[in-house]
């Protein structure tokens, strides 16, 4: 069904939003300082050719020979220095495929990584995404070290609400549930009463048993919950500035030049888009989608380096990459997360209070996946 409606922070009578487009700086940690480690070569040697030998291979498809010498002594070295810190990497899907296939413990969509951040043994966590990915890993894990390369990595729908905003929502929709996009901060999450990903965004509208629910903050997901719930949805105006770039016209361009090519899409897509598309779905599903079905030829609306990363591991099906970056997304660099191992940079810290409330959010959509 339709949405009911569609809120934004021009329909309160409320002080300047404030919103920032990209969070605060994260810190170095002092003790880290205190324990920075040597900066190893960065040679390209035989001895770096042989022993990345293997890690080339997962991305030869998409990676140069000319381009690997400049990326496999920071690889080799990245992969070394998490053992020495007993570190482990957690990447998103639109993470690029060096960073991705090469120094990755635990890859996936935001629901795998909130999950696998729930079980992490290391103490110290560095966080391939952008900042909400890494308050995320910090509210379940709210003892250990959590790492962000580049602090600045933000994201347009996270930026997009405040908690004060969706206490202003809860004002003027007494009783009516709340569920949070997890591309939220911390102080938003700790707010509603249950997070959700677009794996799993249905599921949880229907798992709280009532008639109405406020989705925030992606007014696109939120049009497209709509589409598969009876329940009614009012919804913020975020939109995700990757996503909503694309156009209907775009894809039927692209079924015009091919009519036997796939298209699939991201549900923060505009509705003209998903119109179009054959699939949608989250970038999880999306990828079980390839694997399974293994088309031709195929379209993946979404941010580019996801179809950079399938195309690694499924060489022989040939991606039409419309290439929409993520801005906040390429932030992250070899280069980056080296010096965060390094240095141990950049902390990531949620206020302890915060942390807890947002945490049973969290922890909520964690268990009832489970
Ligand atoms: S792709 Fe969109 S939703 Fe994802 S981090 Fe970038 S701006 Fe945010």
């Amino acid at each position: 069904m339709p949405i009911t409606g569609i809120y934004g922070p021009e329909d309160f009578d409320q002080p300047a939003h404030g919103h920032s487009p990209v969070p605060a700086r994260g810190r170095a940690n002092p003790a880290g300082r205190a324990g920075a480690l040597p900066m190893p070569s960065l040679e390209w040697t035989p001895e770096v050719e042989r022993s990345t030998a293997h890690l080339y291979e997962r991305v030869k498809n998409v990676i140069s020979p000319l381009e690997w010498p400049l990326m496999a002594p920071t690889i080799k070295a990245i992969n070394e220095l998490k053992k020495t810190r007993g570190a482990v990497i957690l990447a998103h899907n639109y993470q690029t495929p060096e960073i991705f296939h090469c120094v990755a413990d635990i890859r996936g969509d935001s629901l795998q990584l909130a999950i696998e951040a729930s079980k992490v043994k290391s103490d110290i966590i560095v966080q391939c995404g952008v900042h909400f990915m890494a308050e995320t890993s910090k509210i379940l894990n709210p003892h250990k070290t959590v790492l962000i390369p580049d602090s600045r990595a933000g994201c347009s729908l996270a930026s997009s609400i405040t908690g004060a905003d969706v206490r202003l929502l809860r004002e003027r929709f007494p009783g009516v549930p709340v569920v949070a996009y997890v591309n939220t901060s911390a102080d938003v999450k700790a707010e509603v009463d249950i997070c959700c990903t677009s794996s799993n965004a249905v599921q949880v509208v229907e798992s709280l048993n009532a008639p109405t629910v406020i989705f925030l903050p992606d007014q696109y997901l939120a049009k497209y919950v709509a589409t598969q719930t009876d329940v009614k949805i009012i919804a913020w105006k975020g939109a995700c500035e990757v996503h909503e770039r694309f156009t209907g016209d775009e894809l039927r361009a692209y079924r015009e030049a091919d009519p036997t090519v796939q298209i699939i899409a991201h549900p923060e897509c505009p509705p003209d888009v998903l119109a179009e598309a054959d699939f949608t779905g989250s970038t999880a599903h999306m990828i079980n989608w390839v694997r399974n079905k293994h088309p031709k030829r195929v379209v993946m609306i979404t941010e580019c380096s996801m179809a950079d990363n399938v195309q690694a591991e499924l060489p022989d099906v040939e991606m039409v990459r419309p290439c929409n970056l993520c801005p906040h997304m390429k932030r992250i660099t070899l280069p980056k997360i080296l010096d965060s191992l390094v240095l141990l940079r950049e902390e990531v810290t949620v206020d302890p209070l915060i942390a807890e409330r947002a945490r049973r959010s969290v922890e909520r959509m964690i268990n009832l996946k489970n």
